[in-house]
């Protein structure tokens, strides 16, 4: 029998899978995640929480059979464990299991149960992030249902994720925005968890779960007067997984997507001791002349912006261009979205911002300023002119 070829690493599935599916459905993206050879054997994690039924419905219409991972921290509200059993077998899910926090664990770290008022982290950490390791021991991947609307960690959010090289998460309602979460809900005739309608937009422990006012972001109610903003199964080992919860936004013609640079970036000073395949980073004060001969080699040169103001980086990029430059050009730090049309005339090819700018110019401001193809400085150079 002839062997079966390994699998590439984690990091260029994501890469591929997103490259596949990126202009699927949420539907056609979960089928396609059930059955694609590059994914594996996948759970479905759900909180049963307020919007938790438009992905266990999905899921109920493509396999009954999929282990769904609920995970009870015993900090829970009684009306999710109700609603976690009628949903559950509303649906016919035919393989929810319910994780629970280790005794001992428990015993030693949070005798009181109280642990979450000194250390919430090590509290979810405790109850949420060591059980999930656990649970998901043997699966490939497991789908999710964080969408990119519910805050500026989530902004950037891909339909697959790379968890730190180990599994694959799969976000199918990544670019959902609340009116289709809720057209589902309703098209559907699916139940809703019966705090949604006390003003419970987001649901999690009930000692760290309040009310959200209708002009406060979704999850304003979860560690309300903290500046803790998730629960920690998104970040392994308790560090940070590159992804999901990303400092800085990448822009480019079809959308928002997190930062795939995971390498180091080299100042023009270290240019001499580069590989193939580096990163640059310069200044407007950059000599580009010292960059002769270094272009070829150079994977990605990022040009920062000191200020919206100072418009120094776009010269910049069309002196690159005139150089022969043909790697990726990144404009990072100031920049708005009524500048990415300019930024993509001038050479760039995306657009590097901060997740707080990205929460307060979301997607749609810089998409309805990408129509920057009339003049474009990149096609007017393969034209020849
Ligand atoms: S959400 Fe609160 S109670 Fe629940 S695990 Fe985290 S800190 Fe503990």
């Amino acid at each position: 029998m002839p062997l079966e070829a390994p699998l590439p690493p984690i990091r260029e599935r994501v890469a591929e899978l997103n490259r596949r599916y990126r202009h699927h459905s949420a539907a056609a993206v979960l089928e396609h995640a059930l059955n694609d050879p590059l994914v594996g054997p996948v759970a479905l994690v759900s909180s049963f929480g307020a919007e938790s039924v438009v992905l266990l419905h999905l899921v109920s219409t493509i396999d009954r059979s999929l282990p769904v991972i609920f995970l009870d921290t015993e900090m829970l509200f009684p009306e999710t464990l109700a609603y976690q059993r009628a949903v559950s077998e509303r649906l016919g899910l035919g393989d929810v299991r319910v994780i629970r926090p280790d005794r001992e664990a428990l015993f030693a770290r949070d005798p009181d149960a109280l642990l979450y008022r000194s250390d919430p982290d090590a509290c979810c950490a405790l109850r949420k992030s060591e059980p999930l390791a656990r649970a998901l021991e043997g699966f490939d991947a497991w789908i999710t249902g964080r969408k990119r609307f519910q805050g500026k960690a989530r902004a950037a959010l891909e339909l697959f994720e790379d968890e730190g090289g180990r599994r694959i998460k799969i976000n199918p309602l990544a670019h959902w925005s609340p009116r289709d979460v809720q057209d589902y809900i309703v098209n559907n005739r699916l139940p809703r968890h019966p705090l949604v309608g006390r003003g419970y937009p987001s649901i999690g422990c009930r000692v760290c779960t309040t009310p959200a006012g209708e002009s406060e972001p979704p999850r304003a109610g979860r560690w309300r007067g903290s500046d803790k903003e998730e629960c920690g199964i998104h970040f392994l080992g308790g560090r940070a997984v590159p992804g999901p919860a990303p400092k800085t936004v990448i822009v480019t013609d079809t959308g928002f997507a997190s930062d795939d640079w995971t390498g180091p970036w080299l100042t023009p000073e270290a240019l001499e001791r580069a590989g193939r395949g580096a990163a640059l980073d310069i200044g407007p004060e950059t000599d580009l002349g010292q960059l002769a001969g270094h272009l070829e080699a150079l994977a990605m040169i990022r040009v920062n912006f000191p200020a919206f103001s100072d418009g120094r980086g776009f010269t910049i990029a069309r002196q690159l261009r005139r150089m022969g430059y043909r790697g990726r050009l990144r404009a990072g730090g100031h920049l708005i979205a009524d500048q990415y049309a300019m930024a993509r005339r001038s050479g760039f090819d995306e657009v590097e911002i901060a997740a707080d700018l990205a929460e307060r110019q979301p997607q749609e401001h810089w998409l309805a300023r990408a129509d920057w193809q009339q003049g474009d400085y990149q096609s007017r150079l393969r034209e020849g002119f």
